[in-house]
């Protein structure tokens, strides 16, 4: 490869990844910078707690990798990534040991719902079951007509609404609480829209293509696609962060996984006046307190149904879950917040040692708190499973400022990247026709700042990517990505180099040599590369 390629890419999450693969399947030389010293963003795997206990650092659930067009073109079953479904996609515990519960099929979920289950038919059944139709549109630039009007005008005249105005048609405790849960991933006041938009289509997806974990962690996607760019002759560094434009090699096309803030900051005066003043007007939404549990047993609920969930949204009823979101919205920490838990092990036992349990969790704060939430996130799990505490082996806490510590792109703890009011969804980060192409000529912004939305699809990368194909390189065709377009992985041979560089040699490599015991190179995490071959020695794939 020569030193200047084509196209360098800085940050290596899912979106990043995502341009990478689709400019190296163009052909392209590709080099990726990542600040962290492991690739993945948003989309990682580590042994945060104990030895063993493998947790997902930040992205846990999957829905929307499932219905990606991105990945179904990219094909992860092919590569090695394999997903894995909860019986329960998504539970929602209440007092008294009662609990709403989202299956795969609308049916069954309706009728766990007595008085409300026709009207959760009626609206929950035409939504996932044109969700094939429906997600490409959510998932595509927003300036083309859908392909399909009638569903997408059908999900389109509710998702603009209030949760809270969605949620009135409802009686029961357990329908109104779906909607809760699910509109508050949003991270806005239920009374806000689009919540009911958010609300609607995850719980569409559940239904559709389910709520998976990855076997093994969700580090294996990013893995995956790290490696797709590196069999393509593209190379990753990890352990770089980029202060300035000025640092990187001349390349073409400089593609930037970044927030708007720090868009602003690299490319600085590159930039007309006019178009950083627009990201400085960026609003950014509250942020987020994490902890992680290594347990030494699953987490006891009381009721059964949420002991096979691999998603759980924790705090009571509409009402309580809409003060918690207000609350966090006026800038308060909620004594009771909402919490959204996930229990990989119920689908992937691979998470920790045989008998223990990993638990994933979070809590909404205001931008940049550093509050520890720990005690007011387990009062929640207490309150549905009592004795859980007792099961507590260890615990990893990041607050909201430290989600922005360790990844710039979480602004205050942020991980939407933008709140997700109907004009910043329509128009992330400025107004532009092409939000992708800053004004600066071959610069380009691929992040989850960017349509559709934010989450683990690759889409914002993958439609950034594109439009650097056009602009830049003339390439008006959708590049293959798909795994044929590979060399095969058997004729992958990775070199480790002491800087974190990763690469792919031109000439076809020979079968065997090191890799973890039983495991082809491609569902393994780089870590565990890194650990078997120190840096220096060849790796190639079993
Ligand atoms: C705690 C948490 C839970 C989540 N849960 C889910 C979930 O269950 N399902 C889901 O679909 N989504 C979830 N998300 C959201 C999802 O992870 C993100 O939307 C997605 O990762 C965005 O991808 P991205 O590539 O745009 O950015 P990121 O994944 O944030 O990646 C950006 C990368 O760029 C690097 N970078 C930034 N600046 C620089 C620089 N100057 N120099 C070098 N490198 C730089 C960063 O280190 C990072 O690796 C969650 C996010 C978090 C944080």
């Amino acid at each position: 490869m020569p030193s200047s390629p084509d196209a360098v890419v800085v940050g290596s999450g899912p979106n990043g990844l995502a341009a990478a693969v689709t400019l190296a399947a163009a052909g392209l030389e590709v080099l990726v910078i990542e600040g962290a010293p492991a690739v993945g963003g948003g989309c990682r795997t580590e042994e945060l707690t104990l030895p063993g206990f493998w947790h997902d650092v930040c992205s846990a659930a999957h829905p929307l990798a499932v219905a990606s067009p991105f990945f179904q073109r990219f094909d992860l079953a092919a590569r090695g990534v394999t997903l894995a479904w909860p019986e329960v996609e998504f539970a929602h515990p209440l007092d008294g040991g009662r609990a709403a519960v989202v299956t795969r099929s609308v049916g069954e979920t309706a009728a766990r719902l007595g008085a409300d289950g026709r009207a959760y038919r009626r609206l929950l059944g035409p939504i996932s079951g044109h969700m094939d139709q429906i997600c490409p549109a959510i998932l595509a630039p927003l300036r083309l007509p859908p392909r399909h009007l009638g569903p997408v005008i059908g999900y389109g005249r509710r998702a603009v609404l209030p949760a809270s105005l969605v949620a009135r048609r409802w009686r029961t405790t357990e329908a109104r609480a779906i909607m809760a849960g699910a509109a508050a991933h949003g991270m806005m006041p239920l009374t806000a829209v689009p919540t009911a938009g958010i609300g609607l289509m995850l719980t569409a997806l559940a239904h559709a293509v389910g709520w998976p974990v990855v076997a093994g962690g969700s580090a294996r996607i990013t893995d995956a696609m790290a490696a797709a760019v590196v069999a393509n002759g593209g190379r990753v560094e990890t352990g770089r962060w980029v202060r300035s434009l000025a640092e990187l090699p001349p390349a073409r096309a400089i593609l930037l996984d970044v927030s708007p803030k720090e868009l602003a900051l690299l490319a600085g005066d590159r930039l007309p006046g006019r178009y950083r003043a627009a990201l400085r007007r960026f609003r950014y939404g509250p942020g987020i307190c994490k902890v992680d549990f290594a347990l030494s047993g699953p987490v006891p609920w009381t009721n059964q149904a949420c002991r096979r969930a691999g998603t759980l949204h924790l705090g009571g009823p509409f009402e309580q879950i809409a003060a918690a979101e207000a609350a966090v919205a006026a800038g308060r920490h909620p004594e009771y917040p909402y919490v959204l838990a996930v229990q990989p092990g119920v689908a992937d036992p691979s998470r920790a040692p045989a008998g223990r349990q990993t638990l994933w969790t979070y809590c909404h704060v205001p931008s940049g708190s550093t509050a520890d939430m720990t005690g007011r996130i387990e009062a929640q799990i207490e309150r549905f499973a009592p004795g859980f505490r007792d099961l507590i082996l260890a615990r990893a806490v990041r607050t909201a400022a430290d989600e922005e510590a360790h990844n710039p792109n979480y602004v205050g703890g942020d991980i939407g990247v933008g709140l997700q009011t109907l004009r910043q969804t329509i128009l992330r980060p400025v107004p532009r026709w092409n939000p992708y192409r800053t004004p600066a000529r071959g610069l380009y912004l691929c992040s989850s700042a960017t349509p559709p939305v934010p989450g683990v699809h690759g889409r914002c990368g993958e439609l950034a990517a594109l439009t650097a194909l056009r602009d830049v390189f003339g390439v008006r065709d959708r590049p293959d990505i798909g795994p044929g377009r590979l060399r095969s992985p058997a004729a992958i041979k990775i070199l480790l180099i002491p800087n974190g560089l990763l690469r792919a040699p031109p000439a076809p490599a020979s079968p065997g040599g090191v890799g973890p015991p039983g495991r082809p190179y491609l569902s393994a995490p780089l870590s565990e590369l890194r650990r078997v071959a120190p840096a220096g020695r060849e790796v190639v794939a079993s």
